[in-house]
């Protein structure tokens, strides 16, 4: 964890609101006045509403707007939150898919270098047809995201990204509160008629139940002749107390984020460990396909280039070694940097063996064996050296090895001064596996 990730106890950010048009430079305009006055009150981090960059008024329209994530609005935000020393979260940014001539509804983490940190497209798209007051289906216009972002680390604490109609989903919230998350984000254009009824009452409930921080930025008036949103932009406490509300106009609120606080409710409290996993599950489902979006991966201290890795799901990735005791000497490891592997949660433990089912399995093809050593070396006095999980995988040929060799080889084989094998050396390993894994079904190009 880098400095400016080590959590500060208590921070101010602030949830802006405002009328969003079809009127981009208006809208940016508008945006950039708030995240200035928000600044001016303190905040360190500022949340701005799904739709900011516009709110169309017909689906051509949306997709005419729609940019790239390099296309001048996002870059215009990279640049504030650079020239501000401000975390952004650009809730609902419409992402532009030429393929699909749909967008992506992505919340999009903005650090205070104005790098992306992470981006979430929308998985729950909103429908409705309340007869008289409010017609309206996202799908028309949107391709639902098909994976839950991990909560992100942030200096004011981890944070998980999410957008409007998942508010209604209690479930996405629990399984990220699980993997950590300490605030919870609902960037929202709430329609009037379901935010009189249920805005406040969800936002309060999805902080009771997780104990959470529970920020949720906020559409507000009306867009066009069709659309009109709720507004009451707001922050809630892990109690479940307003914080910090915006009511019906254009505007930025400040609360501060305390994590001593939600610490102390959850300490108080501690409804969490009181779940009953033995008679129900709380569990994502493995993504089908990586994102492979960050450059580099933590490994116990040591950092990974996204080019050694050549596996990934939402919890585990897999890479080849860099001193491998024979060819082939691969890793399996968590995101999660834990130690020892009781710190594992049960869904860990099972997408982190499920990994190690298919890269075994491609590894015996590959090296054309049909017996491979799978091992953990749990703590140092059993050999480990680095201090995040991993399973090694070496695959085994007949004889390879005189009778507990390979335990020795294995205990001494990075302790030794043998030397590390070149980055271009690892990433070729790494791309022939990646292939092997995947077939042709992946796009994304490494080694950039
Ligand atoms: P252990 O002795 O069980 O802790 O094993 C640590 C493993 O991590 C060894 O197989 C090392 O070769 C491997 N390793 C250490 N640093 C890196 C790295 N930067 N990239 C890939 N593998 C690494």
């Amino acid at each position: 964890m880098t400095a400016e990730l080590e959590p500060t106890k208590k921070s101010l950010v602030a949830v802006l609101q405002f009328t969003a048009t079809a009127d981009k430079a208006r809208n940016l305009q508008q945006c950039g006045d708030l995240i200035l006055a928000a600044k001016q009150l303190g905040a360190k981090m500022v949340f701005l509403p799904e739709g900011f960059d516009y709110v169309s008024e017909t689906s051509e329209q949306s997709m005419q707007l729609s940019e790239s994530l390099t296309g001048p609005t996002i870059t215009a935000y990279r640049n504030m939150a650079k020239e501000h020393s401000l975390w952004l979260s650009l809730g609902g940014f419409h992402l532009k898919d030429e393929k699909e001539k749909r967008t992506h509804n992505s919340h999009i983490l903005l650090n205070s270098s104005g790098d992306i940190v992470a981006n979430y497209r929308k998985t729950h798209l909103f429908a409705v047809n309340i007869p008289g007051k409010v017609t309206l289906d996202e799908n028309a216009f949107c391709i639902p995201g098909s994976a839950i972002s991990l909560p992100v680390p942030t200096p004011f604490g981890k944070i998980a990204l999410m957008c409007c109609y998942d508010l209604r989903f209690s479930e996405l919230a629990s399984i990220l509160t699980r993997q950590g998350a300490e605030i919870l984000t609902y960037p929202s254009a709430f329609t009037s008629t379901t935010g009189v009824a249920h805005w406040e009452i969800l936002l309060r409930a999805r902080a009771i139940e997780n104990q959470c921080y529970v920020v949720a930025a906020a559409q507000c008036g009306s867009h066009n002749s069709k659309r009109t949103s709720f507004g009451h932009a707001m922050i809630v406490d892990p109690w479940g107390a307003v914080i910090a509300n915006c009511l019906e106009e254009s505007g930025v609120a400040v609360a501060e984020i305390d994590l001593e606080k939600l610490l102390q409710v959850r300490l108080n409290m501690p409804v969490q460990s009181h779940r009953r996993h033995d008679l129900y599950r709380l569990n994502a489902a493995p993504v089908a396909l990586p994102d492979f979006t960050a450059e580099t991966h933590n490994f116990g201290g040591h950092i990974i280039s996204r080019n050694e890795i050549f596996y990934e799901t939402r919890l585990t990735l897999a890479l080849v070694n860099l001193k491998p005791i024979v060819p082939g000497h691969s890793l399996v490891i968590p995101k999660r940097c834990v130690q020892k592997f009781v710190d594992l949660t049960e869904e860990e433990v099972a997408d982190l063996f499920h990994v190690v089912q298919k890269v075994e399995a491609m590894l015996e093809q590959r090296y054309q064996v049909n017996s491979s050593m799978l091992t953990i070396q749990d703590g140092v006095d059993a050999g480990q050296t680095v201090k995040h999980l991993h399973v090694h995988l070496v695959p085994r040929r007949p004889n390879d090895f005189a009778k507990d060799e390979v335990y020795r080889e294995l205990d001494r084989h990075d302790k030794d001064n043998r030397k590390a094998r070149l980055p271009e050396d690892m990433a070729a390993e790494a791309r022939e596996y990646r292939k092997l894994m995947y077939g042709d079904a992946l796009h994304w190009t490494f080694d950039c």
